[in-house]
């Protein structure tokens, strides 16, 4: 079975994005030649931060879009492995079927064709989600494992996640054909450090809005959390292990919104982090107003704790989860860092405009 070694070319599809930099980031400083697909190249507040990666050299940015056919049939030539990583990652849309599912499961069919139409790729490592795994229909007592799939999502309930299970199921069908190996990764709510101010738009967005004031009251939401470093490290065990098959849960350990408030509000003091917890009745009010929040999703999630069995990530993988607290207190700096949050601006309900 082909292995891959340093200096071989991997394709990382939706370079741009907050876990493909982190894989990009590692995969350099192994030793091998990237190529990144972006939708602009030239968008230097999307790339910039790539090309100030050590080991730059070595990056190269390519243009392509998942909805134009064709458009990765040029990236993966050349290249030994694949790493597909872009998706369109927001809960709901104008149009959710065009925006979020067909751009998912057209996007994964394009580069599928892509890849059975080059010579030479041995591996194919395609990030799905939890999103895919869980069905919020199933009992709250039940533990998801590798063979559970999201059954229930439909796009009027839950588009996000109906995306993510029908592009993972149209990997492993395009799989049966091809003649390399496709290893899925489900990983649940990815934070750690940001690159740049576009990474909030994504899963830390949740930490930048405790941190800003945004909620006056924690709500009870409970999510399986994981460190974005250990997510592009669980990439590149997969790239590299030949044994590495399957699906793979790529999860730490539940983390209920209090708790991520708790730690944020001991090391930083001075923000308006929330103190108490947002009675539920509350979260059906907001949810008249915010387009993103449904009542039923609410029913389903509010107080409710999904267990996750994270051992086959551990065992195939060798996966050592960081702890939570590093995990937010990390993401947190990188806010500092990348200029997204003034430790000074710390007055409750007034967070600055920039931020
Ligand atoms: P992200 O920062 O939004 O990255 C998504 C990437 O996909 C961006 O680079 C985006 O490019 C690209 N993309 C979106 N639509 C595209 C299109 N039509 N053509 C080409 N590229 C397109 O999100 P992320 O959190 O890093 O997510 C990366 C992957 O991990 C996704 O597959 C997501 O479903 C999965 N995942 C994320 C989490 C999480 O908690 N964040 C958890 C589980 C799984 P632009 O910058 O140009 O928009």
């Amino acid at each position: 079975m082909s292995t891959l070694q340093p200096g071989d070319r991997v394709l990382v599809t939706g370079g741009s994005g907050y876990i493909a930099s982190h894989i990009i980031e590692q995969l350099l400083r192994g030793g091998f030649e990237v190529r990144a697909t972006v939708r602009n190249p030239d968008d230097d507040a999307k790339t910039s931060h790539l090309r100030a990666f050590e080991g730059a050299d070595r990056l190269e940015l390519v243009a392509a879009d998942l909805m134009k056919k064709g458009d990765f049939h040029e990236p993966v030539a050349g290249c030994k492995a694949v790493v597909h990583a872009a998706s369109s990652v927001r809960l709901n849309a104008k149009d959710p079927q065009r925006d979020i599912v067909d751009v998912a499961v057209e996007g994964t069919r394009n580069v599928f064709e892509a890849i059975d139409a080059a010579q030479g790729i041995h591996t194919v490592v395609v990030t799905s989600s939890i999103a895919a795994v869980i069905d919020d229909a199933k009992d709250p007592s039940y533990r998801f494992d590798e063979d559970d799939w999201n059954e229930s999502a439909t796009v009027h309930t839950a588009p996000y996640p109906l995306s993510k299970a029908m592009a993972e199921r149209m990997a492993w069908t395009r799989a049966e054909q091809g003649d390399y190996r496709v290893v899925t990764l489900n990983p649940g709510l990815v934070l750690g450090p940001v690159f740049t101010k576009g990474h909030i738009r994504s899963s830390p967005n949740v930490l930048h809005d405790l941190l800003s004031g945004k909620f006056p009251l924690a709500p009870r939401f409970r999510f399986s959390v994981v460190d974005v470093r250990d997510v592009a490290k669980a990439h590149l065990e997969a790239l590299l292990r030949p044994g590495a098959q399957g699906r793979h849960i790529i999860s730490n350990r539940n983390v209920s919104m209090r708790e991520l408030a708790d730690i944020l509000r001991a090391e930083h003091p001075s923000r308006p982090v929330p103190r108490f917890q947002m009675p539920n009745f509350a979260m059906y009010a907001v949810a008249l107003f915010d387009k993103r929040l449904s009542w039923d999703f609410l029913r389903r999630n509010l107080d409710v704790e999904r267990r996750l069995d994270n051992t086959k990530s551990k065992q195939a993988l060798g996966i050592e989860y960081r702890p939570v607290d590093q995990t937010i207190l990390d993401t947190a700096r990188s806010f500092v860092d990348a200029g997204l949050l003034s430790l000074l601006s710390a007055v409750r309900g007034w967070p600055r405009s920039w931020e």
